[in-house]
Formats: C-alpha cells, sequence, structure tokens
C-alpha cells in the first residue's frame, strides 16, 4: 500500500516537472482590441493619441495607430484613458502588512495560515493598483507562502501581479529580521534564516531553491535600529568573500541576488561581489554610487517608505536619514545609476505603490524616467524584458490606463482604472 502511494507521488512529480498536468485555467486565443485614447510608450517615450492595441490570448499581436479591428472582436474602449505597460514593483512583501511594522513581528503574533490569508488579499490589491509583475523579496518568516501564492495566481486559482518569490532572506545572528529584546531561553522562530557561516548561507541557497525560490534574498547590511546614531555607518553584515560565494552558488541554479544594503562596506561589498540590484541603499557615499555604475548594478531605493509616518518616528536620527536619501537619489540619476522602481509595499498599505512614483519626480526624476523605472528597466534587472514591460508585438499583454495624463501629473498614477494581465481583465472602468 505504502509503496503503491510512493509510485503515485514520483508520477505526480513527474507530471508536474514535465508540465503534464492540465491548467486550471485554459490557454485563451480571443482577440481583443482596446481603443486608446493616449499611448505612452516608455521606450521612447512617446504619446501616440487614438492608438490601438491588439491582443491574443495572453499576448499582444499589434499595436499602433489608425489599425483596423477585425470585426467580430470584443472592443474594449479606452478613449477617455492614458494606457500604458502594466507596472512593475522590484522591492514588495505581499506576506507583510502594515500593522506588523508596530509591535512584535508577525512570526509571533500570526499563524502562517492567516499571513496567507492576508497575502492572498495584499495580492489582489496590488494588481488591481496597476502592478502586474512584482518581486517578492522575504515573506518575513511566512516560509514558503510567498512560493504558494505565485503557484495560485499562475494557475488562475486566485488574482495577482506574476510574481518572482525569494522565500526567506539570508541573514547573521544579531543583524536584520532577527527577533529583538526577547527572552534567550524561548525557543522562536526568526523571520529570515540566520547563516553565520559560508557554508550555511551556500545550504539555505539550497534549500530556498528546491522549495520555489525565484530569488535570493540577502541582507548585507542591518537595519536602522543598527546603524550609528552619529556616524549613521550601517552595520556591514557580509564580507566581499560571503557575498561571491552567495551570488556563485545562486547562479548555479540560474538565480540572482538581490542585497539589502542601505550603505557603507555591506553595500561595497554586495556592489562588488556581484548582486544583482542593491536595494534601499540611502546611506551609500559617491564611491558606492560609482561601483553602482561600473558594476552595472541595479538600484531599487525605496524612498518613500522611510519617510516618517508617525510622530514617533519622526526623530533628528531619521530626519537625516531622509535627507541622505534624496541626495543619493539625485547624485544617482546624475551618474547614471540603473534606478528601478521598488516601494516595500506590505511596510505600508497593499495598493498604494504608485505613492512612490510621485516621491521620485518630486526628487528631481522626469515623469517618463519614473515610467521606465517601473517598466523597461525594471523588466531588465528581472531579465524578462523580452516579456514584460513594453507594449509591443509578442510581450505579454500587461496593460494598465489611468484618467488623466501621468506625463504631467505623475499623481494619475496613483488612481489606475483599467488593469489587464496576461491578456484578461481585472479592473475595468465599465
Ligand atoms: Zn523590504
Amino acid at each position: 500500500m505504502k509503496r503503491h502511494r510512493v509510485v503515485a507521488f514520483a508520477f505526480l512529480l513527474l507530471m508536474l516537472r514535465t508540465g503534464t498536468v492540465p491548467s486550471i485555467t485554459a490557454q485563451s486565443t480571443q482577440t481583443m482590441a482596446i481603443k486608446c485614447g493616449r499611448l505612452i510608450n516608455p521606450v521612447d517615450g512617446s504619446v501616440t493619441p487614438n492608438a490601438i492595441i491588439i491582443t491574443r490570448g495572453e499576448r499582444i499581436e499589434q499595436v499602433g495607430a489608425g489599425l483596423s479591428i477585425p470585426s467580430g472582436t470584443k472592443v474594449i474602449d479606452l478613449s477617455a484613458y492614458t494606457v500604458l505597460p502594466g507596472l512593475i514593483d522590484c522591492h514588495t512583501h505581499t506576506l507583510l502588512q502594515p500593522e506588523d511594522e508596530r509591535g512584535a513581528p508577525p512570526v509571533i503574533t500570526k499563524s502562517q495560515a492567516f499571513r496567507t490569508v492576508q497575502g492572498v488579499a495584499a495580492a489582489k490589491r496590488d494588481l488591481e493598483a496597476g502592478f502586474t509583475t512584482m518581486r517578492d523579496l522575504d515573506s518575513e518568516g511566512a516560509g514558503f507562502a510567498d512560493v504558494a501564492i505565485r503557484d495560485g495566481i499562475n494557475q488562475g486559482i486566485i488574482p495577482g501581479p506574476r510574481l518572482l518569490v525569494s522565500t526567506y532572506a539570508l541573514t547573521i545572528t544579531g543583524g536584520h529580521m532577527n527577533n529583538a529584546g526577547l527572552n534567550p531561553d524561548i525557543q522562536i522562530p526568526e523571520p529570515a534564516t540566520l547563516t553565520d557561516s559560508r557554508e550555511a548561507m551556500i545550504t539555505e541557497i539550497r534549500r530556498e531553491v528546491k522549495y520555489g525560490a525565484d530569488w535570493i534574498k540577502l541582507y548585507a547590511t542591518g537595519t536602522l535600529r543598527h546603524v550609528d546614531p552619529v556616524t549613521l555607518e550601517s552595520l556591514s553584515q557580509v564580507s566581499l568573500e560571503d557575498v561571491k560565494a552567495v551570488v556563485a552558488e545562486a547562479a548555479r541554479w540560474r538565480r540572482d541576488v538581490a542585497a539589502h544594503a542601505y550603505g557603507g562596506e555591506g553595500a561595497k561589498n554586495a556592489i562588488r561581489g556581484g548582486v544583482r540590484s542593491i536595494e534601499h541603499g540611502m546611506l551609500m557615499d559617491d564611491e558606492a554610487l560609482k561601483l553602482l555604475v561600473t558594476h552595472g548594478t541595479y538600484w531599487c531605493p525605496t524612498l518613500s517608505v522611510y519617510l516618517p509616518e508617525s510622530a514617533e518616528d519622526d526623530t533628528e536620527m531619521r530626519r537625516r536619514i531622509v535627507a541622505h536619501h534624496k541626495e543619493v537619489f539625485q547624485k544617482a540619476m546624475k551618474l547614471g545609476v540603473k534606478i528601478c522602481f521598488g516601494t516595500d509595499v506590505g511596510a505600508f498599505e497593499h495598493g498604494t505603490s504608485a505613492r512612490e512614483f510621485v516621491k521620485m519626480v518630486e526628487y528631481g526624476m522626469k515623469p517618463i524616467d519614473a515610467i521606465r523605472s517601473a517598466t523597461i528597466r525594471a523588466a531588465e534587472l528581472l531579465r524578462m524584458e523580452k516579456q514584460i514591460g513594453r507594449l509591443e508585438a509578442g510581450k505579454l499583454a500587461d496593460i494598465i490606463a489611468v484618467q488623466g495624463d501621468p506625463l504631467g501629473d505623475i499623481k494619475a498614477l496613483t488612481q489606475v482604472t483599467f488593469v489587464m494581465k496576461g491578456g484578461k481583465v481585472y479592473r475595468s472602468p465599465f
């Protein structure tokens, strides 16, 4: 009996691996025509009035002004709207909710099951806000629930963005994503995996990939509580050799590494060691910024999540950090650093990632460049530029629409009214 079960299980695994399990949603070949009032092309910055996009199944078939619409095609009339490619948020936490940032961490106060339920609702809100793809950087102790949500979305069970997930993150004992200030005599799960040696890092990468990680998240520096209040020096959590080992092991599994790094040696080690993106980076010095350029490393600034949101947060130190962040962002733009849109959504309300665009433009980025950071540039970071980020024949039909003109007023992106992902409509004004 037991042997039969083992054989059946092995057979199921084989079917999953070979893709012979029928998908829950049958592949549609329906053709649709979208009439666009104005179409923004982030590739060349052009705006085309009265463009038409023809989609077939999950892909774009044709784009242009004056296309004839074949009879019998379903028409979506967005003549009153501005149309853009679906947005990409490169730094998200589907399994994190704003209340988790206050008080005890969710790994202590919530069950995995409840966090997953919240994550399902969060993914829907983020999709409906126009984010058709998201890189999720750390489930923060919710285990492999991000893999489950990703797979549920891909199988059409629940609505949500196309997710690339990193499961657990790599940290060190006493570093970022440790439970702080607790009784050491009580065994409590940590929000990230404590990897205090290179061997432990390599083992953890293998475990994460085995259970479904698309990306590896490395905490290369500590968090705010580790920042020196006088010098604003970050806690470096990794050596150059550590990072090289992590990047090499990830590369073996064809995975990239995203490094949380505020600045200092931890950030420089991460860049020199070959991570694909630096997250936050608000305390980077000029040398680190130049390293980003010479190594071609992407940077997700996550500007708005560090703004104080309560009187308690509004400390002198926080104000100094925010001022530094702004300065680093402006220098990075001048130097030509590859800036990608990333928000840390989850630390604030899901469905409101677009507030980051407003901050980027307020700090001096042109609206079209802010849009590029969340479309063509973000697609490059994710190595998905052949699939997403632009509205062209052959690309996935990830299409959004807003009222007004985001090139004139970037706030328009905070009010997305139409969302199509992979040829399926998830939000519509009609
Ligand atoms: Zn984060």
